[in-house]
């Protein structure tokens, strides 16, 4: 079941990829398009047919991230 989600302020990423490795539910992708630094921001990408648990807001990602670009919320 799904537990959570998280917001990612793309303005303050650098596309370091720390949080894409951490995550264990595969949820965190790179972006298409360029952020205002220049940088392909990291994206989340919620559960899907291929993971439907999706994000257990477990905050890997935001312990990991160096910017503290990453908010996670539990449900
Ligand atoms: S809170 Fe946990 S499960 Fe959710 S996106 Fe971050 S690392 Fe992945
Ligand atoms: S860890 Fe932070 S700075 Fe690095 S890609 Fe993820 S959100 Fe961006």
């Amino acid at each position: 079941m799904k537990k959570g989600y998280i917001v990612i302020d793309q303005s303050l990423c650098k596309g370091c990829g720390l949080c894409m490795d951490v995550c264990p539910k595969d949820l965190i992708t790179t972006a298409q398009e360029l952020n205002i630094k220049g940088y392909y921001p990291a994206e989340f990408r919620d559960g899907d047919a291929e993971n439907p648990d999706g994000c257990t807001g477990c905050a890997l990602c935001a312990l990991v991230c160096p910017d503290i670009a990453i908010e996670v919320y539990r449900e």
